[in-house]
């Protein structure tokens, strides 16, 4: 009996499996070409995908010749941010832009999601299980009409390949600002210098934190620089070491930053 049911079993599977690859073939996550296999990536997307360069300013995280890396760079010897290191994953650019597009204007976070999967084991060179994950807070109005907090998803991706401890509530935003994309640099900079702070009751959780731990800064995109250098100075607070790690960067250079 229990034989006749497996055998049941297995041509159920064989047969869900069947009517899935009908009703949705696999195909890529990024242009929605069809695959044999599963969902990924197809060989075309992959060859535009771009990965942050290992030569960079190991500050800021603006790309420098070999010779001269890890920096710190002209920028950084008289302007630094206020974080100790900046990581990016992906040049923010054809398949890994549409996908963060998709993400972050569409709901569909499959794409962001694979590359997420992809780079583990840079991420878990970079973020130890000790480290705490702050995500740069996301505007109240933007977050009631997308119903989303990216940056907050985002760490919660990375908080599973890594074993870290996130905490989405620790960093906090004040008021509410003008949407960044709508603003120059110096207006990006002067809409932001106030912007974050960490709650009022931070110091019990960073009492209970192990000493080897550093905060890490997470966003979906970096651009200028002025939103995470604003959320690692208030991060600063904490006491620890702050870095910061971003899904993809723009190729624009750094603002400067005070
Ligand atoms: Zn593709
Ligand atoms: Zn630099």
């Amino acid at each position: 009996m229990l034989v006749g049911m497996s055998g049941l079993s297995t041509k159920l599977v064989r047969m869900v499996n069947r009517a899935r690859h009908l009703l949705f073939p696999p195909a890529c996550l990024f242009c929605q070409t069809a695959l044999d296999d599963h969902d990924g990536c197809c060989p075309a997307c992959l060859h535009e995908i771009r990965i942050w360069p290992a030569c960079t300013c190991l500050r800021c995280g603006t790309i420098l010749p070999e010779a001269i890396a890890p920096g710190p760079c002209g920028h950084c010897l008289h302007h630094p941010p206020a974080q100790q290191q900046t990581h990016s994953l992906y040049q923010y650019h054809g398949p890994v832009r549409e996908a963060i597009l998709n993400w972050k204007l569409a709901g569909k976070a499959a794409g962001a999601r694979w590359l997420v999967d992809v780079a583990e084991p840079s991420v878990q060179q970079l973020i130890s299980p000790h480290d705490l994950l702050l995500p740069v807070p996301a505007p109240l109005a933007r977050m009631r009409v997308s119903g989303q907090h990216h940056a907050a998803n985002l760490c919660a991706w990375l908080a599973a390949a890594t074993g870290a401890r996130m905490e989405w509530r620790l960093l906090r935003r004040i008021g509410e600002q003008p949407r960044q994309s709508s603003l120059s640099g110096l207006a990006r900079r002067t809409n932001l210098r106030k912007a974050f702070a960490l709650c009022d009751d931070y110091q019990p959780l960073v009492q209970s934190l192990s000493p080897d731990t550093r905060v890490w800064i997470v966003d979906d995109i970096f651009t200028t620089g002025s939103s995470v250098h604003y959320a690692a100075r208030a991060a600063i607070k904490a006491g620890r070491p702050v870095h910061v790690l971003t899904l993809a960067r723009t190729q624009h250079r750094s603002p400067t930053q005070g």
